[in-house]
Formats: structure tokens, sequence, C-alpha cells
């Protein structure tokens, strides 16, 4: 990829990293309320809790640990991730995520690097990237493999404790396999937490899914597709003036932007 255009570029971003679920997407079409199914069964089928405690016991291990499985194994249960991850992700119902133009338009139109920080599995972030369309948007995923190397090699299930956002060391391991400045990185999340843990180690954060920013975010944004309303400074090129894309694809961009608002 030609870096010379962020180089050059009066944009204060040279890069954008996006969180994908409740980000990129929206779960609240029915992948939301599978994957709590998915976990409380694996809860019940694999780990042996009554049904009546799956469902508390799995908000309990999201609050504490960041997932059931970061949960389950610093608690000693010997769990293997990619088990735990064709289980509860495996089966979802990926054909609830529709294909969205509008998110793809928007995206071609932004110049500079643009990375995947999740803390799903790689799988499941290629397959949910694929039914929208964007897979090929961006140049890197980030994911649960990438901040868990070591995982399918250890002996013990608390020998190495699953890497997840928000930790500090989640991110500072995304911001090392990015090899970006997190100053003139824009980084974009539906969670108050993870975008408090981007402040932390330095990023420039947009809270998505919400009208308010929280203390940690520099930005609020309702849906990922109002970036251009709401943060124009990613486009600005040389003088203010929005140029590396044809007026056709800016007033496309603005048009399908405005229908969906
Ligand atoms: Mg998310």
């Amino acid at each position: 990829m030609d870096s010379s255009c962020c180089k050059d570029s009066s944009s204060p971003f040279d890069c954008i990293i996006f969180d994908l679920d409740d980000t990129l997407y929206s779960s609240k079409t029915g992948i939301g309320l599978a994957l709590k199914r998915n976990i409380d069964e694996f809860l019940v089928e694999k780990c042996g809790f009554h049904e009546s405690r799956a469902s508390n016991l799995r908000v309990e291990l999201f609050k504490t640990y960041g997932s059931s499985l970061a949960g389950l194994r610093a608690l000693g249960y010997d769990i293997d991730a990619d088990d735990y991850h064709s289980y509860v992700h495996g089966r979802l119902p990926y054909d609830l995520i529709k294909p969205d133009s509008q998110l793809r338009n928007l995206l071609l139109t932004i110049k500079q690097r643009k990375i995947i920080f999740t803390n799903s599995d790689r799988i499941h972030a290629m397959k949910a990237l694929d039914r929208l369309g964007i897979r090929d948007c961006f140049e890197q995923i980030i994911c649960f493999e990438t901040m868990n190397p070591n995982l399918s090699k250890s002996t013990r299930p608390d020998e190495f404790p699953v890497v997840l956002k928000p930790s500090l060391e989640a991110m500072n391991i995304a911001l090392d396999v990015a090899k970006v400045d997190p100053r003139r990185t824009l980084f974009l999340d539906d969670s108050v937490r993870n975008v408090a843990a981007g402040k932390a180690v330095g990023l420039r954060t947009v809270l998505v899914g919400k009208a308010s920013k929280t203390k940690e975010a520099d930005y609020a944004l309702e849906a990922v597709t109002n970036l251009m309303q709401v943060i124009p400074e990613i486009w600005f090129i040389g003088d203010d003036k929005r140029i590396g894309r044809t007026r056709n694809e800016m007033d496309s961009a603005f048009a399908t932007t405005a229908v969906g608002a």
C-alpha cells in the first residue's frame, strides 16, 4: 500500500482500528441472543453447571474475566479455545448478518490503513466480515488467536491467562502487531471499557452505538455509518480539501449514509 498519501495528509489519522461485533454490525438481529444461548449451553453441556445458573454465571464471568472462556480457564477448567469457539460461534445463524453496501462504500472512501481488532476468534471474524461483504476492506485482523498464541501449548488452564480487550496487555499487543502510532490512530469500539483501555494506551477513541461520549471517548457515534458526519477530519488532505477519491465516491457515500440516518 502507498503510505505517502497518509504522510502528506493533514488528517490527524494514519490508521483506523475497528472492533467488529456491535461496531461494524448490530448483533441485535438475533446473533447476540444466539451467542448467549450457545454460551449458556456450553456451561451446562461441557462444564456441568446447572441450567438455572448458566445465564448468571455467563454474566459474572464476562464482567470479571472479559469472557466466559477466560473465566473458565482462570477458574481451572481445562477448556480448549478452539472447542469453545466452534461451539459458541460455529453454530451462530450467520445468515442474520446481511451484506452492508453502505458500510462498504464508506470504508472504501477511507484511504488510511484499516484494521480489525476483535476479541472473537479468526473464523468468526472472517465469517462475519464475509457476510457483511467488507473483508477485503481491511489489511489485518487482530483477533483472539493474535492475543493468545500460546494457549494451545499450555499444559495447565491457568498457565497462560486468556488475554482480551480491555486488558492493557491486549491493547499493547494490538499496537505492536499493527505497528501504529497510537496518537495518530483512531480506535472504534462499542464497549465503554474497551474505549477506556484504548485511551489509556494513547489511542484516539470513538464510542460506537451511543449518542454521548464517555470521559475516555474522543467521539461518540450512534452508528459506524455516521463516521463521515462526526469525524470528517479522517478525509482531510492538504489544505482541508478532501481529495484522494472522486467526487462521485464522496457523493454516493454521503447519499447512502443520509438514507440510512
Ligand atoms: Mg464489540
